[in-house]
């Protein structure tokens, strides 16, 4: 059994790194199952992207489309171009894409034209808001789908209200923490630990790269002036997404208590995030993550297809209203955080669970 296995940008190549561990696993144990790994380029930078591939010691791809930066429809269509290309001459079983970039809908797209299985890891959820270019990414990808694989039974209700049928759906957990779980007694104190004196729950980790939050300088302004008059002036660590950093200019000097640095290694950024008092972000993993380290998140969105972190888990969702925010910070200066729960299956064994369902699917 071949598998093509598809990434592109930085959260894709944490979710990638358990698939090609289980992968080898099996085929040590002599079941017949390989891989070739295509890398989109979507992400080139090496703080988004070869710095992972050698932390999380995911193999060299065997090709990279480097179709770089661009508009959404720009990359949309270099992806679609080269995938195509590496499809007519290296046709696999299988084409796996995960989570929700670009890569992963152009790239369903290209594999379903060429008639290839497709499997979706982490399908099924939904913001149901069609202003996040990564909610078109996920629907055009399980409208194309076969095979779906899971993080929560609400990903499997959207699924099976949009026709899915239960034998297509794989309810295995989450990648993404497969990872975390797997390198978290390799975090590493990175070095501005030291050079601005943290100190454990002293300090905030700040991320910050959606388009709604960062395009339009005035919001930036708005939302860094609000947490910093928030953070009681603890110090904030910010690592720059370099779509924000386009937009930063001078405001960032504004603010003593506000360290920005280039975006993290996942180590040193884990091992940040794990010892601080809490994190603010707009990220998708990064709630995951906080949620099953019990780390208070603070998410400047409205919505998220991640509901499960707010639930039960330590997010809360503050958009950028600022009553919201203050209230979220004076919870946390009262000490009033839920410490949370973990949700269901997010153990660190779901890319074991995704390859041996797919050697089922594949060998029966
Ligand atoms: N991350 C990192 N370094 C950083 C910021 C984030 O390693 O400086 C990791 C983080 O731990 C998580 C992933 O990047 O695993 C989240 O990626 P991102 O926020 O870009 O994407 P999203 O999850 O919102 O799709």
């Amino acid at each position: 059994m071949k598998l093509t296995i598809v990434a592109g940008a930085r959260p894709n190549f944490i979710k990638i790194a358990p698939l090609i561990r289980a992968i080898e696993k099996k085929s040590k144990q002599g079941i017949n199952i390989n891989y070739e790994l295509v890398h989109t380029g979507q992400h080139y930078d090496k703080n988004l992207s070869g710095n992972f591939f050698r932390e999380l010691n995911i193999p060299e791809p065997e090709v990279n489309l480097n179709v770089g930066s661009g508009t959404q429809a720009e990359q949309t269509a270099a992806i679609m171009i080269g995938f195509e290309k590496y499809l007519n001459n290296n046709r696999p079983d299988l084409v796996v894409v995960v989570g929700d970039v670009t890569s992963t809908m152009a790239c369903a797209i290209v594999a379903k034209k060429a008639d290839i299985k497709l499997a979706h890891v982490e399908a099924g959820i939904r913001s149901w808001d069609l202003s996040m270019p990564e909610e078109i990414n996920r629907m055009v990808t399980d409208c194309l789908a076969d095979y779906f694989f899971t993080t929560s039974k609400l990903a499997n209700e959207n699924l099976k209200s949009t026709g899915v049928r239960d034998e297509q759906i794989f309810y295995v957990g989450n990648v993404m923490i497969d990872t975390l779980r797997h390198e978290e007694s390799n975090f590493k104190k990175p070095e501005i630990f030291n050079t601005a004196h943290l100190h454990e729950k002293d300090y905030f980790v700040l991320t910050l790269h959606r388009p709604n939050n960062v395009d339009e300088l005035s919001h930036l302004e708005f939302i860094l002036k609000t947490i910093v008059h928030s953070s009681k002036n603890y110090k904030i660590v910010f690592p720059v997404h370099p779509r924000t950093k386009n937009q930063l200019n001078d405001l960032v000097n504004e603010f003593d208590n506000l360290l920005t640095v280039e975006p993290m290694g996942y180590l040193e950024f884990n091992y940040l995030v794990k010892h601080c008092k809490a994190v603010i972000t707009d990220s998708g993993g990064i709630t995951e993550e906080a949620t099953v380290m019990h780390v208070p998140c603070i998410t400047l969105r409205e919505n998220t297809e991640r509901p499960e972190t707010c639930e039960i888990g330590t997010n809360v969702l503050v958009g950028s209203d600022l009553a919201k925010i203050q209230a979220a910070f004076e919870k946390l200066y009262n000490n009033q955080w839920p410490y949370g729960a973990i949700p269901e299956l997010w153990d660190g064994n779901s890319a074991e669970r995704i390859i041996e369902n797919l050697v089922n699917l594949f060998q029966a």
